[in-house]
C-alpha cells in the first residue's frame, strides 16, 4: 500500500516526530497552519475515522493530544482539535490523523 503515513510511521519518509508509542505517531505537518501544528496519527492503517470501532484507541488518541498540549504549554492558552472525515471535510491524506493546532487565536466558525 502506498500510503505516505504508512511511510511516515516505517520512517521511509523522514518526520519532526514529537511523540510514539504503539499505538500512536504523533510528528509535525509539513505545511502548518498555525505555530504549533502536529498531527497525531495511528499505528494501524484505517482510512477514516468510519472504519475504526475501537474505543480505547480513540481515548488513547486524546490522552496523548492532552500529554503533548502540556508538553508544549499550550494547554492553559488554548489548542484546537481538528479531524476531517471524507472529502467534503477537506480530508486529503486517507489514513486517520488528528490535528492539533495552537499558537494563536482560533476563529469560529471554521472555513
Ligand atoms: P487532511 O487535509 O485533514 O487530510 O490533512 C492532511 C495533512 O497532512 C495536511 O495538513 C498536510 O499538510 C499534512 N501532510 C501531508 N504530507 C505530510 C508529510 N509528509 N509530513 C507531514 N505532514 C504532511
Amino acid at each position: 500500500m502506498n500510503c505516505i503515513f504508512c511511510r511516515i510511521i516505517k520512517k521511509e519518509i523522514p518526520s519532526k516526530i514529537v511523540y510514539e508509542d504503539e499505538l500512536v505517531l504523533a510528528f509535525e505537518d509539513i505545511a502548518p497552519q498555525a505555530p504549533v501544528h502536529i498531527l497525531v496519527i495511528t499505528k494501524k492503517h484505517y482510512s477514516t475515522l468510519l472504519e475504526i470501532e475501537d474505543k480505547e484507541l480513540i481515548g488513547h488518541i486524546f490522552m496523548v493530544i492532552k500529554k503533548i498540549a502540556k508538553e508544549k504549554g499550550i494547554d492553559e492558552r488554548g489548542f484546537r482539535v481538528v479531524m476531517n472525515c471524507n472529502h467534503e471535510a477537506g480530508q486529503t491524506v486517507y489514513h486517520v490523523h488528528f490535528h492539533l493546532l495552537a499558537g494563536r487565536q482560533m476563529h469560529w466558525p471554521p472555513g
